[in-house]
């Protein structure tokens, strides 16, 4: 399945925050939309520049302690951030998140942030995509 169509599925919101804006201000986001991850924008979400995510806090909460909650969050985010785009499929995202060890890939075309995927949806998306073969697989057996 392509990441177009997980896209179709689930919408293409995107929570996005300044990188000036604080620890604090990013937490209540995460808590808010129950979510993650957030990305990191300096025009509103039209362009990507960082992530930051529960364990960026958590990380940094252990190493700084909890003054880091009045920092702003490009303290912490992470800048480079690995994109993906509507062309590429679940299973090499699956691939890609395990071998880098995060649950977040923005959607990007054109140099335009257009949604984001979380290794959720990936989960999701890959349980319905063998459900549905499975039932092809019995429907054709039994006829
Ligand atoms: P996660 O597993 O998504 O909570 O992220 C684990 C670490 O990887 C955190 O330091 C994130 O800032 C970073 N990270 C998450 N997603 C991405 C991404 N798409 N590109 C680069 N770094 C990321």
């Amino acid at each position: 399945m392509r990441i177009s169509e997980v896209i179709r599925r689930k919408g293409a919101e995107v929570v996005t925050i300044r990188p000036d804006e604080t620890v604090t201000d990013l937490l209540a986001l995460l808590a808010e939309h129950n979510i993650g991850a957030v990305v990191v924008s300096v025009d509103g979400g039209r362009t990507v520049g960082g992530i930051v995510t529960e364990r960026d806090v958590v990380r940094h909460l252990n190493s700084t302690g909890t003054s880091v909650l009045s920092n702003p969050v490009a303290q912490v985010m992470t800048a480079e951030v690995v994109t993906c785009s509507t062309e590429d499929d679940l299973q090499t995202l699956a691939r890609t998140m395990t071998e880098k060890r995060f649950r977040h890939l923005p959607v990007v075309e054109d140099g335009e942030l257009l949604a984001i995927v979380s290794i959720g949806d990936i989960v999701k998306n890959r349980i319905d995509e063998l459900q549905a073969e499975n039932d092809q697989l019995v429907d054709y057996v039994q006829r």
